[in-house]
């Protein structure tokens, strides 16, 4: 006999990351946080399940505030390159709260700031993949715009914790959450820092910066430190260690 699945707990995770993918994958982005969503959110319902959405600080978009809080509203262009990703996902947080709302569904809204770690595309676009790569062929590191803007870069692990800890405890519907790093740190002096680490004779080039690129982008834990007694371990010179082993393994394989 066939037996319906039954869930408990619901992550929706599917969707691609990486502004590279944005272009690529345009509309399958779209879809998957919006038929994605509706669908997911129905099976939640209908299991009466915990049902987990993985935001993002992109719902910030370009920010005016430094650091964000989940308080602010954002600074988003509706129909720019980046859109595809960051309106679909604001799209699927206000319907993840509709469902809460209106159907009393145990609900959370993690904003994952960017994170990274072992086990990342080699291809995968984002800037600690395509820097440590480059620095390891000895190829120049390829710095968007004058490299001014900023990033807070959180390890895997943790990212993986807080994550867990926001699926577990209980009374926790309608909460959204920033989970990332606050350590702030400027993509020049990433690109130095790991041509240091790497030991690379890599030169660093100068590109356009893409449309709609952040200028900063630092999130405010105070409420994943209060809610989740959560905040990351790792240290940017410890993670980049572990992921600097990972692709050098990749690389000569
Ligand atoms: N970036 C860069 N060189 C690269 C890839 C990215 O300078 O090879 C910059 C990018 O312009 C952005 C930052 O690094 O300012 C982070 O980019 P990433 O794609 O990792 O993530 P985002 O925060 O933009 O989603």
């Amino acid at each position: 006999m066939y037996l319906e699945p039954n869930f408990d707990l619901i992550l929706h995770f599917a969707c691609p990351a990486s502004p590279d993918d944005f272009l690529k994958f345009s509309i399958e982005t779209m879809k998957a946080n919006s038929l994605g969503t509706l669908k997911t959110l129905e099976l939640a319902h209908l299991n009466d399940a915990r049902y987990v959405f993985a935001s993002t600080s992109e719902v910030y978009g370009d920010p005016l505030v430094n650091p964000q809080n989940e308080g602010y509203w954002g600074n988003v262009n509706p129909i720019g390159p980046r859109s595809v990703y960051n309106e679909v996902k604001r799209f699927s947080e206000a319907l993840s709260i509709a469902y809460q709302k209106k159907n009393g569904l145990d609900v959370r809204i993690p904003r994952i700031f960017n994170t990274y770690g072992p086990n990342m595309r080699i291809d995968d676009g984002r800037v600690v993949p395509n820097f440590i790569i480059q620095a390891l062929r000895g190829e120049p590191l390829s710095v968007y715009g004058d490299g001014s803007q900023t990033r807070s870069l959180c390890y895997i692990d943790d990212l993986v914790e807080g994550i867990f800890k926001m699926s577990l405890i209980d009374d926790l519907s309608g909460q959204v959450i920033n989970l990332g790093n606050p350590e702030e740190y400027s993509i020049i002096d990433l690109a130095r820092l790991i041509i240091k680490k790497t030991g690379s004779n890599s030169d660093i080039i100068f590109k356009s910066l893409p449309i709609d690129d952040p200028m900063q982008r630092c999130p405010d834990i105070r409420i994943a430190k209060d809610i989740l007694n959560w905040q990351p371990k790792t240290m940017l010179d410890a993670g980049l260690d572990e992921t600097i082993h990972f692709f050098n393994y990749i690389n000569n394989s």
